[in-house]
């Protein structure tokens, strides 16, 4: 995909299609739509690298990357779904090497556990697998899919 980590510069691209998209502010009550793909985006996100020590790789965006709420757990300040959302936006951690739908969960998971909190950690790692999963879903939900290895270049 070419996503670089957090650069400094303001994210005006849309995560999905990498269509340029106006530089404002988006609530739940002003969100804005892509006009590239019709994906519509609720909130900038601030820029942050996080580092998995369950997987060893890093994730990380630059200021005001748009984010769908898709996780729906946004009325809670908590770095789990901007890490989640932009997971399965790209399908992939920073160095470019595929992830699975549970891998992008058990992240979630981990975030809110260390955050404290421990109920919502194991329900919404349960919904995300469910019903979320994005890109890091086409790749597989708990191993990548032949389809996805081939186009990492993997055996
Ligand atoms: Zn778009």
């Amino acid at each position: 995909m070419g996503y670089i980590g957090n650069t400094g510069k303001p994210q005006t691209l849309c995560p999905r299609c990498g269509k340029v998209m106006p530089m404002r502010d988006f609530t739940p009550r002003h969100p804005y739509k892509c006009f590239g793909c019709g994906a519509w985006y609720k909130y900038r996100l601030k820029a942050h690298a996080y580092f998995s020590d369950r997987y060893g790789k890093w994730v990380s965006w630059g200021d005001g990357y748009p984010s769908d709420g898709a996780t729906g757990a946004h009325d809670l300040y908590s770095l789990s779904w901007q890490v989640h959302d932009v997971l399965c936006d790209r399908g992939e951690w920073d160095d470019c090497t595929p992830l699975t739908n549970w891998q992008a969960s058990m992240t979630l998971h981990d975030i809110l556990l260390h955050e404290g909190h421990r109920l919502l950690a194991v329900l919404w790692m349960r919904a995300t697998l469910w019903f979320g999963g994005g890109k890091a879903r086409d790749n597989g939900m708990f191993w990548l899919t032949a389809e996805a290895k081939e186009r990492y270049g993997l055996e």
